[in-house]
């Protein structure tokens, strides 16, 4: 029998880059959720449709297939869109959707959907509160404002995106950081029964084995 396993927590923490890696090495999929909010809100945002409108936005959803690859391609009717979500821009936007609770539970439903057998990683804010609630393994990563700032920064340059300095990132991280926990529908906050791991001082390399001995006692049994 294969596990779940969810991994929340703010921004740039390193949740999909360890998520990535776990997958591979567990021969599990990995699931972005915060791609799927990435794509409602650059879907939006290209239909001029108010990040404010709740109703308008569930409508536009019912018309919308966000499709995630096993690659980690994210496609949004059809059209490969995983690069122009990464922005800056579209970062916000999906914080500012991601706070109606209708949209929530229309993207909720569908990941929940996808992940009906087991041997799923899902990233995001809500997953061990809410998608996954229960999922064998917990994770909460978290890293300091500066790490997180950093990390992002080095991204955008890999991935060719426009760059702002540090600490203009800082700041876009910081403003949803505050959305994200301050909303009222499922805000971002640990699970109860999650494990917290700061990856500040970490490499990709030790939070990985540090979560997969946390599978450990459950792979046995999967392999027994
Ligand atoms: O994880 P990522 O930074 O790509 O997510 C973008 C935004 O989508 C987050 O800032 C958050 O507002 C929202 N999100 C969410 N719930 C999730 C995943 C992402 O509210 N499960």
């Amino acid at each position: 029998m294969k596990i779940n396993i969810a991994i929340d927590g703010p921004s740039a923490a390193g949740k999909s880059t360890i998520a990535k890696s776990l997958a591979k090495q567990l021969n599990y999929i990995h699931l972005d959720t915060g791609a799927m909010y990435r794509s409602t809100a650059y879907k939006a945002v290209c239909s001029q449709i108010s990040l404010e409108d709740e109703n308008a936005l569930v409508e536009m959803l019912k018309n919308t297939d966000i499709t995630l690859t096993p690659e980690g391609k994210v496609f949004l009717d059809g059209e490969d869109v995983s690069s122009s979500i990464r922005t800056d821009q579209i970062s916000l936007a999906a914080s500012s959707v991601s706070r109606h609770p209708l949209v929530r539970s229309e993207l909720v439903a569908r990941q929940q959907k996808m992940a009906e057998k087991k041997g799923f990683i899902m990233d995001g804010r809500d997953i061990g509160t809410v998608v996954l609630k229960d999922a064998e393994v917990k994770i909460f990563m978290t890293a300091s404002a500066e790490a997180r700032a950093k990390r992002r920064y080095e991204q955008d340059k890999k991935l060719g995106l426009p760059t702002t300095d540090v600490e203009t990132i800082a700041k876009e991280i910081a403003q949803r950081d505050y959305q994200d926990t301050h909303r009222a529908a499922s805000p971002l906050v640990k699970a109860e029964d999650a494990v917290e791991i700061d990856t500040s001082d970490m490499t990709i390399e030790e939070v990985v084995n540090a979560i997969l001995a946390l599978c450990e006692p459950y792979l046995k049994e999967e392999h027994a």
